[in-house]
């Protein structure tokens, strides 16, 4: 008789892993105690996966021989604590699926960044011409494309919810891109914890792996002074240090790897903003050791095209710039939107505030915003932070009434920056719907 496997959640990860573990001859149980999406239901009829929705059966689940929990369950729920009594392994899509794959992966973590460097990297994979997949975060599962595709290489955005329950995983090319608090209700409110987390990352790897991180990042400086890490270590930074591979002098970006160094004007990178500089760092180091041209790389970080809702550009109308970065749930990509503008900034912000410290953007606020404009339910928290460090403030509690109010009170030259720091799910369904709504208001004007 086949050996059994237990999935706890349908979504995308919980679906592709079930997809992989029939393929691979398991008897397969996937558990939701939510309802299950039409597509994904759907789905698993067609694979005919036997599943429940609303409830987690306990005896359906405690008796595979590992359960493989999706990254949104968090590990106190009951049926994860009881299998944990009882003894059976609970891991990770990541640590499942990779057993399926001889790919090489290059991996991507961090607290923001993980998206656009993750796509960047693939762009440029791709341009190189190399067989890779792209998965984790975005896109399909990287379960699904184990079962489906043969792949040489996957570029893999990956967040730490994966990480806690991967164990015999390993990067081939690991890159950290930046830790900052985020997600602490999941771990307990302590920081360290988080930051262990991020840095499974780096477990399994050896000098024959590559670890690649910012330097100019506080927390990922002081970790990796105080850790042991086994894999050859790349760091970049804005500015040149001893051993950094790549850096910024003056106007330029120099990567060197191999010692072998190209540069590009700042001006000619697609992406735009100090953050940015850094996901086209991370992304070169990470494809330059996967031996692409220079040439190419240079071209790809040159005609790679902006993510959605992160920090983009929308329109220009009578003089004022939209920007949407409804991508900017939390204070720190906040920090570098506005530092990236350097014009005067009229700032939509607000939401659901998971314990912010708005004390980091003191400074940025008080030197570029002339308008905050909230846009929440619960607007408290932000305005009592800025009182005293803007001129003006108002409430909105829709996209469209903020786009008409920044747009009544903007001038030539000014920029509507909406970047809320904050989640989305008072008063949209998630972030994509808060960066439409805010380009369809724009474009309506
Ligand atoms: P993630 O996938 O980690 O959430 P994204 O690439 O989706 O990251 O970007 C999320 C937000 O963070 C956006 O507002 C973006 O402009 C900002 N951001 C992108 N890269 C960085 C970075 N390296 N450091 C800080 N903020 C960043």
């Amino acid at each position: 008789m086949s050996q059994k496997i237990a999935i706890l959640g349908a979504g995308e990860s919980g679906v592709g892993t079930a997809i992989l573990a029939q393929k691979k001859g398991f008897d397969v149980f996937l558990s939701d105690n939510g309802k299950i999406k039409e597509k994904y239901a759907s789905v698993l009829l067609h694979h005919g996966i036997a599943y429940e929705e609303g409830m987690h059966s306990t005896d359906k689940i405690l008796d595979a021989v590992e359960i493989i929990k999706s990254p949104g369950i968090p590990d106190v729920v009951p049926i994860v604590q009881k299998a944990v009594a009882v003894g059976i392994p609970v891991i990770s899509e990541l640590e499942f699926a990779a057993r399926y794959t001889r790919a090489k992966k290059i991996c991507i973590t961090g607290s923001n960044g993980k998206t656009t460097t993750t796509l960047l990297t693939y762009h440029i994979l791709k341009n190189a011409g190399l067989n890779a997949g792209l998965a984790g975060n975005v896109g399909k599962s990287f379960a699904q494309q184990v079962a489906e595709n043969d792949f040489d290489w996957y570029v893999l955005e990956i967040s730490s919810f994966q990480l806690d329950n991967m164990f015999d995983f390993k990067a081939e090319i690991a890159v950290l891109t930046n830790i900052t608090p985020d997600h602490l209700d999941r771990y307990e409110h302590q920081f360290s914890r988080y930051i262990d987390s991020k840095f499974r990352i780096t477990r399994n790897q050896t000098s024959n792996d590559a670890f690649i991180c910012n330097l100019d990042d506080e927390v990922t400086a002081a970790e990796i002074s105080r850790r042991q890490i086994a894999a050859t270590v790349y760091p970049f930074s804005y500015s040149m240090q001893p051993g950094t591979c790549a850096f910024v002098n003056k106007n330029e970006l120099t990567v060197n790897i191999y010692n072998d160094p190209f540069t590009m004007t700042l001006e000619e990178l697609a992406l735009q903003g100090r953050h940015n500089i850094y996901n086209s760092m991370a992304a070169s180091i990470a494809s330059r050791l996967t031996e692409i041209r220079k040439e190419t790389i240079k071209q790809s970080l040159s005609d790679f095209e902006n993510v959605e809702h992160r920090l983009e550009y929308v329109a220009r109308i009578h003089g004022i710039d939209f920007i949407n970065d409804s991508k900017a749930t939390n204070v720190n990509s906040t920090w570098f939107a506005l530092e990236s503008i350097e014009k005067p900034v009229i700032w939509i912000a607000g939401g659901v505030d998971k314990g912010n410290d708005y004390s980091k953007l003191f400074e940025l606020v008080a030197a570029k915003v002339k308008a905050l404009i909230c846009l929440g339910t619960d607007n408290t928290p932000i305005i009592e932070a800025f009182a005293d460090k803007v001129g003006a403030i108002y409430e909105t509690q829709s996209a469209e009434q903020a786009v008409l109010m920044a747009y009544s009170i903007g001038k030539i030259d000014d920029v509507v920056l909406l970047s809320p720091a904050c989640a989305s799910f008072d008063l949209f369904e998630n972030y994509e719907d808060r960066g439409n709504q805010f380009k369809k208001a724009v474009r309506g004007l």
